[in-house]
């Protein structure tokens, strides 16, 4: 066990924290960034990125992740595979106790912990989760070359899966529980456009169905949102694709979050309820969650630092 100590430390390592490392290396603040449970965050878990700026042709979430990575190290960040577990900002220094034992102490904390794919809550989805039920195409689509499967979700996640299934695929279904997708356009016309692909509208999972041991799903339970019908639809795979939940459960009672369960910030900022802590990206922005945005919201938390480290020199400076 070692104990650190730091001006700036960084927790997650998405677009909004490898943006925040590069900015604060700059600045020559030597930010310290803590990779967490998902090195890269939810682009390595994705395939092709055709809306980060600068990038003529589709290029690949995982690469996009390495040369953020890479810039960050290159300007001087460094950057710890270590997992946070607990995290105490009721004073400065605010300390961070990693998995390894390790312990930090920090003047400013940036919070890019990011969020995680959330599930239907349903008891056979529990039992069925990595035999047949997964929340990852990319991690998990192979496994079902000539396979029947269904995704459920109508977001631009829900979309884009099931695109990346036909790759592997017999058939994708998609379930969504309304009569239109929030998907971007441009994903939906391709949707359409896949003779791959069905769409079944306004429809809830109640049950996932299989058996045997190991499990196996072989079938889902849907019930109309209208009118209370349920029917079986044959399956061997579900992905489920119904959005994220912001990773908060470090800040859990320290900070106030929205009632959306994100991350509190004051209007056009990344700080936080607690001076000296900055939120950027996904575990404090329910508009937008984009990677792009996320970078600029990383950017902001590492110029808000600066500031922040600045004012509170010149503060310890006239208490002397
Ligand atoms: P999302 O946009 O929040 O969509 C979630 C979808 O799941 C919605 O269609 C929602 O239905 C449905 N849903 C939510 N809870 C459900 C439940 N309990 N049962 C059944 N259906 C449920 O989430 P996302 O698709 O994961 O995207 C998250 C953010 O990341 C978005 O801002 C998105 O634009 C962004 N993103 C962008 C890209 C890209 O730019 N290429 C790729 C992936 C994600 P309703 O429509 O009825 O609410």
């Amino acid at each position: 066990m070692a104990k650190h100590e730091a001006k700036v430390v960084i927790i997650g390592s998405g677009p909004a924290g490898y943006t925040a490392a590069i900015y604060a290396a700059r600045a020559m603040l030597d930010p310290v960034l803590i990779r967490g449970v998902q090195p890269g965050g939810q682009l390595t878990i994705t395939t092709d990125v055709e809306n980060y700026p600068g990038f003529a042709e589709a290029i690949q979430g995982p690469w996009l992740m390495e040369q953020m990575e890479k810039q960050a190290a290159h300007v001087g960040a460094a950057i710890v595979s270590d997992h946070v577990i607990g995290l105490d900002l009721s004073r400065r220094p605010f300390r961070l106790e990693c998995d390894s034992g390790d312990v930090y102490l920090a003047d400013v904390v940036i919070l890019a912990t990011g969020a995680q794919a959330k599930w239907l809550g349903l008891p056979s989805e529990q039992k069925f989760k990595g035999f047949g039920v997964s929340a990852c195409a990319t991690c998990d689509g192979f496994f079902y070359r000539g396979k029947d499967v269904i995704v459920v979700g109508g977001g631009n996640t829900a979309v884009e899966e099931a695109l990346f299934l036909t790759n592997f695929a017999k058939s994708v279904t998609i379930v969504h529980r309304r009569d239109a997708f929030r998907a971007e356009k441009i994903l939906q016309d391709r949707l359409f456009k896949n003779p791959k692909i069905s769409v079944v509208w306004n429809v809830e999972v109640e049950e996932i169905g299989g058996g045997g041991s190991p499990p196996k799903v072989t079938h889902l339970k849907l019930r109309n949102v209208h009118t209370g019908a349920v029917t079986e639809r044959a399956a061997d795979g579900v992905f489920i694709a119904i959005g994220h939940a912001p990773a908060t459960e470090l800040v859990a009672g320290q900070l106030k979050l929205k009632p959306s369960g994100y991350v509190w910030t004051a209007p056009y900022s990344t700080a936080t309820s607690v001076p000296g802590v900055f939120a950027a990206g996904d575990v404090a922005d329910d508009v937008y969650r984009q990677a792009v945005t996320a970078a600029g919201m990383g950017c902001m938390a590492a110029l808000e630092t600066e500031r922040f480290l600045a004012a509170h020199a010149e503060d310890r400076v006239a208490a002397e």
